[in-house]
């Protein structure tokens, strides 16, 4: 038996105080939610381990998973199934993949969120930036997808590329359905700002682009409330600087926090717990 020069007592003095200081540092750590993660892409397939523990280890505790279409439904359910105090799915029809197979694709989302327990209805919106072929089709689906989160009482996650007048439209047009959600890859004015928060509980999303020189969302998110914002990277897309034009991921959410401490002054740690708590509670991941 090997004897310990220490005596009995300084060794469970020493585990007391090892334990208080690694629940002192789990306490102190910024925990951040992803909330706009394609995680699941098939960009991630050959390392999506090692992707989910690099956003772990810089404090992303929740990445949100919005849908796109049947065609990825499968990786995204499978994935965030995997990860269940981690990774929280969701489902919709994305407008830029609102095409001739559009009632089936409806038909699909309508069969899906009969089965399971989704967190939001998203992403759906309209993008006139990719192509307008389908542009009545895309408000149809969005209106539709709207009635369908309020039924089932779930946020929205709105994308909205150079569509801003026709999304207003028809959240204008679906008014009296309650609504709440957030505006995914906000880039628009203060007065786009205050008039979307005329339509419900909706929180801006704040990704990448905040990083980029000159981008105007900066002057923007200055006048913002801190309560209104939540952080996302969006990824594999927009790419926080300095790593623009690489792949994005959900550790990459640490930069926009920081960017973002720096263009509203505030503690690095206020943004981690105003906008950790925003996401939990508009996606109702409190017991998750
Ligand atoms: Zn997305």
């Amino acid at each position: 038996m090997e004897l310990s020069p220490f005596p009995v007592e300084i060794i469970t003095l020493y585990s007391i105080l090892c334990k208080f200081a690694i629940g002192f540092s789990t306490l102190c750590m910024n925990e951040f939610i992803d909330t706009h993660s394609h995680l699941y892409d098939a960009a991630f397939d050959e390392d999506f381990d090692h992707a989910v523990s690099r956003a772990r280890k810089q404090g992303v505790v929740k990445c949100i998973f919005p849908a796109i279409d049947s065609s990825s439904y499968e990786a995204m359910a499978g994935r965030s199934d995997a990860l269940p105090d981690f990774a929280f799915p969701c489902i919709g029809l994305h407008p830029t993949s609102v095409a001739d197979n559009w009632e089936e694709e409806m038909t699909f989302v309508r069969s899906k969120i009969k089965e399971r327990k989704f967190y939001a209805v998203g992403e759906i919106g309209i993008d006139e930036y990719w192509s307008k072929d389908f542009l009545p089709q895309q408000k149809r689906v969005f209106a539709e997808q709207i009635e369908l989160a309020a039924e089932y009482n779930l946020p929205i996650i709105i994308h909205s590329r150079e569509a801003t007048e026709d999304i207003f439209n028809t959240l204008e047009e679906t008014k009296g359905i309650p609504v709440k959600g957030t505006f995914h890859a906000f880039s628009g004015s203060y007065e786009t700002y205050k008039r979307i928060l005329t339509f419900g509980d909706f929180k801006i999303g704040i990704g990448g682009v905040l990083t980029y020189k000159n981008a105007g969302i900066a002057s923007v998110l200055e006048k913002m409330s801190m309560d209104d914002i939540v952080l996302e990277t969006d990824c594999p897309w927009l790419t926080p600087a300095p790593f623009r034009g690489k792949r994005n991921e959900s550790s990459y959410i640490a930069i926009i926090a920081e960017k973002v401490s720096q263009i509203k002054n505030v503690p690095l740690h206020d943004v981690a717990l105003k906008t950790t708590c925003s996401a939990q509670q508009l996606f109702n991941l409190h017991d998750s």
